[in-house]
């Protein structure tokens, strides 16, 4: 006996979960199926990793109705302040000439998670099957069967569109045979949260050193029990492999240290440090976004390298312009896993997917040539960019996510 869906989506993360968010309201029975049991979050703590919205991204919150839950978590990024270790440029922008409240938030992946789940919780429209794992899907005519063991029993489910929110080593992709292309970054990102002297001032800082990019992020105040609040900021940083191996490890003195000698002292000294995580860092992108029956959303469809910041921020786009076709193919009565709808799918994202996956992977190699001459002209251009209004207004709208058609869809 299986269950009828409209969708089923695998993969509850927060791409999946925003893209059941967009949909919630469109009288279609969706699923979905995640290994993990997101409903329950568990406490926040100090060392909760986060993630950087673009402001564009908070617009297409706010159109779904999701941004209300999420802004008192959000610690917004008032100004970005981006240089290089040892140069002369720098290049810094500002939310207020920008007209905008902040250019982009910071927000702990655990509090977004819940603030998209208290959402879904909030209209029971939908089937959550948590902890499951998806075992194969099979395309029948105009369904598709999608199998899956949810708390150790065999269940089965049908449905007309398969959605694929399941990361960066996607099943559905693979099972559904999309080829991919991976480039290996050869670098891993060292993260970890950490507590100035001074307050950040809503500040993002953007560090080009030799080692390779550091961001500093602004994140809420966090009080550990007893204690009182206390400023803390998410580091992002880049470099070889071996290089973050041998960081990792080091005690908390030492790697505040060699992270001092990096920042500097603009948010005085480093005081304390939190868990420090590795992630090796690739680019993994499908060379197509659909096949029959499935839609590829978020990091199954491309797997990032964070140095801009980007990840999320594209698969957010991904998940809504895919709900804002599924909404209208829903009302006209048209088949909603249709080849049509997938194609219109994959066609709406190729060039906003091209765009940030190039950008993203000249950063994440320009800066870490030392060549003299090649120093000497990033300096220039960050310079350049933060002389001429119009160049800074790009790279702000670029940053902010606003440099292409955000999907229009409202709920
Ligand atoms: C160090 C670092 C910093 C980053 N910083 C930023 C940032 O500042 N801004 C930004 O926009 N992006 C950032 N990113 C990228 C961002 O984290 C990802 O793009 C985003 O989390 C991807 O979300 P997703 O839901 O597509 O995938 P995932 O978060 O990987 O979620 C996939 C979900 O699918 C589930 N799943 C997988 N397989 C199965 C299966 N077989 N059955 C059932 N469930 C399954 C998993 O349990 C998981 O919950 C960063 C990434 C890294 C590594």
């Amino acid at each position: 006996m299986q269950e009828e869906y409209d969708i089923v989506v695998i993969g509850g993360g927060l791409v999946g979960a925003s893209f059941a968010c967009a949909l919630q309201r469109q009288g279609l029975r969706i699923a979905v199926v995640e290994q993990f049991d997101l409903l329950k979050t568990g406490h926040a703590c100090y060392d909760d990793r986060s993630v950087a919205l673009a402001y564009g991204t908070r617009v297409l919150f706010e159109l779904i109705g999701v941004w209300e839950r999420i802004a008192p978590e959000a610690a917004p990024i008032e100004k970005i302040h981006v240089s290089e270790q040892g140069g002369f440029g720098v290049t810094r922008l500002d939310h207020a000439q920008q007209g905008v409240e902040a250019l982009g938030y910071v927000i702990e992946n655990r509090l977004l998670g819940a603030a998209l789940y208290r959402h879904l919780d909030d209209r029971l429209q939908m089937d959550f099957f948590m902890p499951a794992e998806l075992s194969g899907f099979r395309r029948e005519n105009d369904r598709v069967s999608v199998h899956f063991v949810h708390q150790g029993r065999e269940c089965a489910a049908s449905a007309r569109l398969l959605v694929a929110a399941d990361g960066a080593q996607s099943r559905v992709r693979d099972w559904a045979s999309l080829r991919t292309t991976t480039k290996d970054y050869g670098q891993s990102a060292i993260v970890c949260n950490l507590t100035p002297e001074y307050p950040h001032e809503s500040v993002a800082y953007e560090r080009f050193t030799g080692s390779g990019p550091l961001a500093f992020l602004p994140l809420t105040d966090f009080a550990e029990a007893g204690q009182p609040a206390a400023p803390r900021c998410a580091v992002v940083w880049n470099m070889p492999h071996a290089q973050a191996q041998q960081m990792s490890v080091l005690d908390e003195g030492a790697f505040l240290q060699a992270l001092q000698e990096r920042i500097g002292y603009r948010l005085g000294r480093l005081l304390h440090r939190g868990k420090v995580n590795v992630y090796p860092l690739h680019l993994v992108k499908a060379e197509t976004t659909v096949s029959p029956r499935v839609a590829l959303i978020g990091n199954a469809a491309h797997t990032l390298h964070p140095v801009a910041g980007q990840g999320f921020n594209l698969g957010m786009r991904d998940a809504m312009a895919l709900a804002e076709l599924i909404a209208t193919a829903a009302g006209r009565g048209e088949d909603i896993g249709g080849e049509a709808l997938l194609q219109a799918y994959a066609q709406s994202r190729r060039q906003d997917h091209r765009r940030v996956i190039r950008v993203t992977d000249i950063l994440a190699q320009l800066f870490t040539f030392q060549w003299p001459p090649l120093r000497l002209a990033r300096n220039l251009g960050m310079l350049v960019t933060d002389t001429l209004p119009g160049c800074k207004t790009l790279l702000a709208r670029s940053a902010m996510g606003l440099d292409g058609r955000l999907p229009g869809f409202r709920q």
